[in-house]
């Protein structure tokens, strides 16, 4: 991978084209590390890119390290860099100690603390990878990650193994590597162009890079994975949509994970992508002490339906080193998804998924509606715990006439199926009367 240490990491393909203006937040802290900093530079994309947090003095200023607590905090960052942009960085509420922006972006030690607990690459990306960073494990679709570099590090990334790589690039030779092993594999109709953040690769790079895929004619639809609409949202400039429009069926996905990211300057962001007849999803990780919750969550999926960015998955967090601390049940997942169907609308309701360990792929979840079935029945609940019995045409199961439990189930439906355990209940149950 190419090493870029270049400032204006997107090249030049940028105008000045500023998002409406917003003021600068006047918050303390912002004060301290930028004073006097304009609105002008507050809405430029690149000064909030070159003034990003990512130093060990930075982090000792800003969370007021002793210098005891500073040498653990120096080995925390030495293996998981950091990077805040003033504006995600103007999102944290600092009087809130658990407050869910700064959980998804400054270092804490528990990172350190649950080395041995997790997988470096959970997903087993590294055995479905087919040339360098193309991992091909679904028969119709590919995901490139075409950099390791992010505007933000978000603390339970999944790809944190990455991150030893520090901020590196795939070279125009890689990536044309993977453009021939796309047009040789004639099953793939859909590209996932991910990282890392490949909205922060050169953008006139990145422009060949999908047009080399578009000359593909089988290759039916491009997706971008970006968290900039979220964690820099002046980044979402109007050069940069017209070059995606310019590739399109093109969709875009992105990480809000909690209503409080939902700022005027991220609306617009999404808006001008949408605009330009580029459809945003959302895929949430589902996040310990962040978006853990129905309230919160089902605050995020409305915010996320008024603002047309449709709510696609919401991950269960990925058992890796190092994000054990973000890491919830299962059933969190499951109650939330359970708490927002029929109760509030379809549209605003991800797919709750676990991506499997060792490449298994995502397997969704959800609640149990489907309680029992028969020959010609099935029982059913719904949303308010109703239990209806449904008329199931067709013979499908149970054709061979073996016992099966799903006759079994007819029996107990009919109220037939009287075992000798049941009636030692039942007479039990008479006794003690
Ligand atoms: C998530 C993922 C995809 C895309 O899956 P969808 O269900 O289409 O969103 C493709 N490839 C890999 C390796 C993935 O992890």
């Amino acid at each position: 991978m190419l090493k870029v240490y270049n400032k204006s990491f997107r090249g030049t393909m940028e105008k000045d084209c500023l998002l409406k203006e917003e003021e600068p937040p006047s918050q303390g802290i912002l004060q301290r590390f930028w004073p006097g900093v304009t609105t002008r530079q507050w809405n430029d994309w690149r000064w909030q890119q070159s003034n990003s947090l990512r130093s060990m003095q930075a982090l000792t200023e800003l969370l007021n390290l002793r210098p005891r607590e500073a040498s653990r905090y120096e080995e925390l960052i030495w293996r998981y860099h950091y990077r805040i942009t003033p504006y995600y960085l103007s999102l944290i509420d600092f009087d809130n100690p658990h407050d869910p922006i700064r959980r998804q972006c400054v270092p804490d030690i528990n990172e350190l603390d649950f080395q041995r607990v997790g997988h470096s690459d959970p997903l087993e990306e590294g055995e479905d990878t087919q040339v360098p960073g193309l991992v091909h494990r679904y028969p119709d679709r590919a995901l490139a990650i075409v950099t390791s570099r992010c505007s933000m590090y978000c603390r339970h990334c999944t790809r944190k193994r990455m991150w030893h790589e520090g901020e590196s690039f795939r070279t125009r030779d890689e990536l044309a590597a993977m453009v021939d092993y796309i047009r040789r594999e004639v099953g793939i109709r859909e590209v996932i162009v991910s990282g890392g953040d490949p909205l922060t690769m050169n953008l006139q790079l990145l422009d060949w890079f999908l047009g080399e895929l578009r000359t593909i004619p089988r290759l039916e639809v491009l997706r971008i994975g970006t968290r900039l609409p979220v964690v820099l949202p002046m980044g979402i400039t109007d050069g940069l949509v017209q070059m995606l429009a310019r590739h399109r069926p093109l969709w875009l996905n992105t990480q809000f994970n909690h209503p409080a990211e939902i700022t005027p300057a991220s609306i617009e962001a999404c808006d001008k992508i949408i605009r330009a007849g580029i459809p945003v999803s959302n895929q949430s990780v589902l996040l310990r002490g962040v978006n853990d919750s129905v309230e919160v969550m089902k605050e995020l999926c409305h915010a996320l339906q008024r603002i047309m960015v449709r709510p696609y998955y919401l991950y269960q967090c990925d058992p890796v080193i190092g994000a054990e601390h973000f890491r919830t049940s299962i059933w969190k997942g499951i109650e939330i998804i359970e708490m927002m169907r029929g109760h509030t609308g379809g549209l605003c309701i991800p797919t709750f998924v676990v991506d499997a360990p060792g490449g298994g792929g995502k397997i969704p979840l959800q609640p149990f509606y489907l309680l029992s079935t028969s020959e010609d029945e099935v029982l059913l609940r719904n949303y308010e715990g109703t239990i209806i019995r449904y008329y199931n045409p067709g013979r499908s199961v149970g054709e061979s006439g073996q016992d099966t439990g799903a006759q079994q189930t007819h029996r107990i439906l009919a109220g037939t199926d009287i075992t000798a355990r049941y009636k030692r209940r039942r007479s039990k149950a008479a006794l003690a009367h």
